[in-house]
C-alpha cells in the first residue's frame, strides 16, 4: 500500500495485459516510512516477528550517538537493526529520527543485494558525519556481538561512561 508499489504492480498489469505477458511482482524489500517530526522508517520484519521465526541479534543505537545528531540539533530517535544469527542477514531495520525514510533505504539495499552484517559494518565506508552512518553503527554493534570484529574497550559500557566519539565507535 505504497506509491512505490502500486506504480510498479500497475506498470506489470499495464504489461501483461498489452502485450499477453505472465510477470508476476514480489514485494522482496519495501521500504516505507512516515514524513512525520522525526520522522519514521521502517523495511523488513519487526523484532517480534523474527524472534518468532529465528535467533536473531537486535542493536538499538540512538541518535545521540551521531557526530551528525549533534552538529545538526538533532538527538531524538534511534534505529534497530535486526539481523539473522544464521545467515548473518539482515532481516529489518526500523529508524525513527531525522530524514529516517532515506536512512532506512540503506538498510533496504543492504538486504536486497545480500550483504551480512559484517559488510554493512566494515566494508562499506559510510560518508562521515551523516545520519546514515546510524545503520553503519548498528552493524557494527551487532558483528561484536556475534564475534565477527574484536570487541572494542571504548563499546558497550554502562551509563556512566564518557560518550565515546562515533570514530571510535566505527574505528573499534
Ligand atoms: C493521506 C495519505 C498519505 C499517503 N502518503 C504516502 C506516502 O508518503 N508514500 C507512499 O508511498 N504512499 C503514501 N500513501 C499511500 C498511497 O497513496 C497509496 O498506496 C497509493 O496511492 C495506491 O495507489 P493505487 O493506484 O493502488 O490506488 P489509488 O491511488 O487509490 O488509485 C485508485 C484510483 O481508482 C479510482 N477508483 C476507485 N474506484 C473506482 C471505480 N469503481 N471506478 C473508477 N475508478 C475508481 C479512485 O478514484 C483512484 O483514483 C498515502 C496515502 C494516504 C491516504
Amino acid at each position: 500500500m505504497l506509491v512505490q508499489s502500486a506504480t510498479h504492480e500497475a506498470e506489470i498489469a499495464a504489461e501483461n495485459a498489452v502485450l499477453g505477458g505472465r510477470r508476476a511482482l514480489r514485494h522482496a524489500v519495501v521500504p516505507h516510512g512516515g514524513f512525520t517530526d522525526p520522522e519514521y522508517g521502517s523495511v523488513g520484519i519487526t523484532e517480534v516477528e523474527a524472534r518468532r521465526k529465528q535467533d536473531c541479534a537486535v542493536a538499538v543505537v540512538p541518535y545521540a550517538d551521531l557526530d551528525r545528531g549533534i552538529i545538526d540539533g538533532h538527538q531524538v530517535g534511534s534505529c534497530k537493526l535486526i539481523v539473522s544469527r544464521a545467515t548473518q542477514c539482515v532481516l529489518g531495520a526500523h529508524i525513527v529520527g531525522e530524514q529516517a525514510v532515506e536512512v532506512v533505504q540503506i538498510a533496504a539495499t543492504a538486504m536486497r543485494a545480500g550483504m551480512c552484517v559484517e559488510q554493512l559494518a566494515d566494508d562499506l565506508e559510510l560518508a562521515y558525519p551523516t545520519f546514515t552512518a546510524v545503520v553503519g553503527l548498528a552493524a557494527r554493534r551487532i558483528s561484536r556481538t556475534l564475534g565477527l570484529i574484536p570487541l572494542a574497550s571504548t563499546e558497550g559500557g554502562g551509563s556512566e561512561r564518557l560518550r565515546a566519539a562515533e570514530w571510535a565507535l566505527r574505528s573499534g
